[in-house]
């Protein structure tokens, strides 16, 4: 059966292609009864979101999915529940932002100029209109310009690691966006760990290291995760006594892993990261 939750998707406040209201137009329409906006390090499009929600009929989780540096790999971690109004979140969004344009100036007037594309920088900003410029927006400039033929080669031949677009950054680290997701009364989820190339060891000494931190759930089930994951990783959080999200990393029709309103329920056993919360109550 389909899950009545949806805690991870994304609108044009990052690198989704619906704006936040239409994008909760959308999963109403799908079928979505709770609904978290997780766009990457902004909280712009929640306030709208919220207002949508309540035409809609259905309820809103406020959400952020933060990028983190993690023993020099970028892992992403989802805050739910946070208060969007939190100065301390706020304030440490708006320096990952500034690091996030820089970094883009730098892939687009450095690295790919380099490799014999001119202006992708000013192509992708202008893709990404007024919202922070992630690697998705490089991806659609570089395929609306030909140089391949969608964003999944494009992503492959020059925005990941090794590739002429790609750049190191430093993103923050682990304790503190845990602690600033807790500090504005969230919890912190691990995003899609199956898709982090990590191994077992440090896979289990991330967990570890996370709960340590105060860390509170995993995304088990996940638009990019298949079904022997969503067992594989539900065993993980019961080892390590996390709770189960469950979320489709929407970001636009034709483009995402899953549809909304498509994903399944968490596996048997799991106790899901909404268990305490009066949204799940509200549902029965
Ligand atoms: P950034 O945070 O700027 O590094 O951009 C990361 C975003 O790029 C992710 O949130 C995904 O939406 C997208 N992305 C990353 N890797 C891929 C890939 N291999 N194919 C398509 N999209 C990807
Ligand atoms: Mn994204
Ligand atoms: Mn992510
Ligand atoms: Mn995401």
């Amino acid at each position: 059966m389909a899950a009545l939750f949806d805690l991870h998707c994304h609108s044009t406040v990052s690198d989704g292609l619906l704006p936040p209201h239409e994008l909760v137009a959308h999963a109403a329409k799908r079928g979505v009864k709770v609904l978290a906006l997780t766009d990457h390090d902004d909280l712009g499009g929640l306030h709208v979101a919220r207002e949508a929600a309540l035409q809609h009929g259905i309820q809103f989780v406020n959400g952020v999915e933060i990028s983190v540096t993690w023993k020099r790999r970028t892992l992403h971690i989802v805050g739910l529940k946070i208060d969007h109004e939190n100065a301390a979140l706020k304030a440490a969004l708006d320096k990952v932002r500034i690091g996030r344009d820089e970094r883009a100036q730098e892939m687009g007037a450095d690295l790919l100029a380099k490799a014999g594309i001119e202006g992708a920088y000013e192509g992708a900003k202008a893709l990404a209109m007024q919202s922070i410029i992630t690697r998705t927006h490089f991806a659609r400039f570089l395929v609306n310009n030909g140089h391949a033929k969608d964003t999944k080669s494009v992503f492959k031949k020059y925005l990941v690691k090794g590739k002429p677009g790609f750049k190191e950054h430093e993103w923050m680290d682990l304790k503190t966006a845990i602690d600033l997701i807790n500090g504005a009364g969230g919890v912190a989820v691990i995003a899609h760990p199956g898709r982090y190339d990590l191994g077992t060891i440090n896979m289990l000494l991330l967990m570890h290291e996370f709960r340590t931190l105060g860390g509170t759930a995993i995304e088990v089930v996940t638009g990019s995760h298949t079904p022997p994951q969503y067992q594989q990783f539900a065993k993980i959080a019961h080892k390590f006594s996390l709770k189960s999200s469950l979320g489709s990393d929407y970001h636009g029709s034709g483009i995402s892993y899953m549809e909304m309103g498509c994903i399944p329920d968490l596996p048997e056993g799991c106790v899901p990261v909404w268990d305490d919360w009066p949204e799940a109550k509200l549902l029965n």
